[in-house]
């Protein structure tokens, strides 16, 4: 016999941005389709038409994009046609399905209409409150007889799905078998009197027509997949698996609400961090690898080493330091070249003129950053000067470095180091920096830190020899020479 391919499924509202914990159920899906040799599948959820927005829909299939979550089956987006044989992937364009398959529900008895008017059900919902009962609906339409639902003619109906007796249990691989009494649910509707299907028929219509295999879902559709069991086994198709993972909690331990800067993926993008940390950042969150304690993860090996029964029940809580701590490993892991291809755009938007400088020197420019910059953005701050001299010298530095009794000694000292480097590299300068600092009894820290002042008007940023070799000779003097008159003006100034 061969087995049933796996197919697992994203289904977001595209009624926002895409949220983090979206993302972390789609890489789920995702990864567990990779390793099975499965497909992923897009299916916009887009049935509530006042939240749906196109600019959403691009918003949440370029959130998966740059993550790098890639859909085999999906709607039409941008530039690329609907592809799949399970379509169309819109729920909007499915109503069809719902219809017909909620018809026959209704004619096998698994479900009735129900001509109860809002007032009436609010009647029964207020009567219930009354008597300290959770609001059921009563059953009044459940047991009509043909002759009654012919005498309402034309009434508005709802359909409402006629929950049997006994027990529900949804075998869940994350959180086990989880048992529903059916008397917890009344019998809920399914079609709305306009005809619209509600999203638990939506739902389990598209997972059932789509042979969806395995549902890994957040876990606060854990109640609704009761609703879900009964009626995928009413409509007669095969049960799925299912797997509800716990959601994505903030560092204060509540639920990581969508007004928080971050829960957009893309505002991460925003921020300079690498989709290559996100993607291992959001594996971590609710899986953990066989390999104890191994904390670094591309995409391709998640792919061959995840599993669903490595998902962990327990929410996980954002770290954002363990967060920026793994972007700066996954810049230091990047290529120079891949590094430079990736900063280069940031630091054109910022109005450094990339453009007229030598490739070559761009990537030695980059190269001596790739140790220290925490996020991409951070490359403008560690670049610019390179690209103009600075303009003022940080405050803190000049009080420090700029305002000693030794700050003019320091300077010439440096200016001299420069002026003797016969080869201008780093290792030349490194050594005659260190051979000064020794011969006058100057601490090298000194006169390394008056050095990056006087030439970035900063007090971190790329090792100083590196960057001063980079500048190129002329036009380190030039910056030398020019904070040494700062100096000097500065000490008239506060000498008259
Ligand atoms: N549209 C639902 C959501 O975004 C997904 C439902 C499901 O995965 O079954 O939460």
């Amino acid at each position: 016999m061969t087995e049933k391919k796996i197919r697992c499924r994203i289904a977001p509202s595209p009624s926002g941005f895409l949220h983090i914990g979206t993302a972390k159920t789609a890489l789920y899906n995702w990864l567990f389709a990779r390793s099975q040799d499965g497909a992923f599948i897009l299916r916009l959820e887009d049935t509530d038409a006042e939240r749906t927005d196109e600019q959403y829909v691009d918003a949440m299939c370029e959130g998966f994009r740059w993550l790098g979550i890639d859909w085999d089956e999906g709607p039409k987006f941008g530039d690329e046609p609907q592809k799949g044989a399970y379509g169309p992937y819109r729920q909007s364009e499915r109503s069809h399905f719902y219809q017909r398959e909620a018809e026959r529900l209704l004619q096998e008895g698994k479900a009735y209409k129900c001509f109860c008017t809002r007032e009436e059900i609010d009647a029964m919902r207020e009567q219930a409150a009354r008597e300290k009962r959770p609001p059921r609906y009563t059953g009044k339409c459940r047991n009509l007889t043909p002759d009654e639902i012919a005498a309402k003619g034309e009434t508005p109906y709802s359909i409402r799905f006629r929950v049997p007796e006994g027990e529900t249990v949804v075998e869940d691989v994350i959180q086990g078998p989880v048992r529903f009494n059916n008397k917890e649910y009344d019998d809920f509707i399914i079609v709305k009197p306009n005809g619209a299907a509600i999203f638990h028929l939506a739902v389990v219509v598209d997972d059932g027509l789509m042979e969806i295999s395995h549902i890994i879902r957040g876990d606060d559709h854990l109640t609704n997949a009761g609703r879900h069991v009964m009626l995928f086994n009413a409509l007669g198709y095969p049960l799925p698996k299912f797997a509800h993972h716990p959601l994505v909690h903030d560092e204060q331990g509540r639920k990581y609400s969508k007004r928080l800067h971050g829960a957009n993926v893309l505002d991460w993008r925003e921020d300079g961090y690498l989709p290559e940390t996100l993607i291992n950042y959001i594996a971590l969150l609710g899986w953990t690898s066989e390999e104890e304690g191994r904390e670094f993860f591309s995409l391709e090996e998640l792919k061959g080493m995840f599993t669903l029964k490595r998902l962990t029940k327990s929410p996980a809580r954002f770290d954002r330091k363990k967060l920026d701590w793994l972007n700066g490993q996954h810049i230091r892991m990047l290529s120079p070249e891949q590094l430079r291809d990736r900063v280069v755009p940031i630091m054109r938007k910022h109005n450094l003129d990339v453009d007229a400088r030598q490739q070559e020197w761009l990537l030695e420019v980059v190269s001596i950053c790739q140790e220290k910059i925490p996020t991409l953005n951070h490359i403008v701050g560690y670049t610019d000067f390179f690209f103009e001299r600075p303009a003022t010298y940080d405050e803190k530095g000049t009080r420090k470095f700029f305002e000693k009794e030794e700050s003019v000694l320091w300077l010439q000292t440096a200016i001299e180091c420069m002026q003797q480097a016969d080869v201008w590299d780093h290792q030349t300068l490194k050594a005659q920096y260190e051979a000064d600092a020794a011969a006058k009894e100057i601490k090298i820290g000194a006169l390394v830190n008056t050095t990056r002042l006087a030439l970035t008007g900063k007090t971190v940023g790329p090792g100083l020899y590196e960057l001063t070799a980079l500048l190129g000779r002329d036009e380190a003097l030039a910056r030398m020479e020019r904070a040494l008159t700062f100096i000097q003006q500065q000490s008239g100034d506060t000498q008259t």
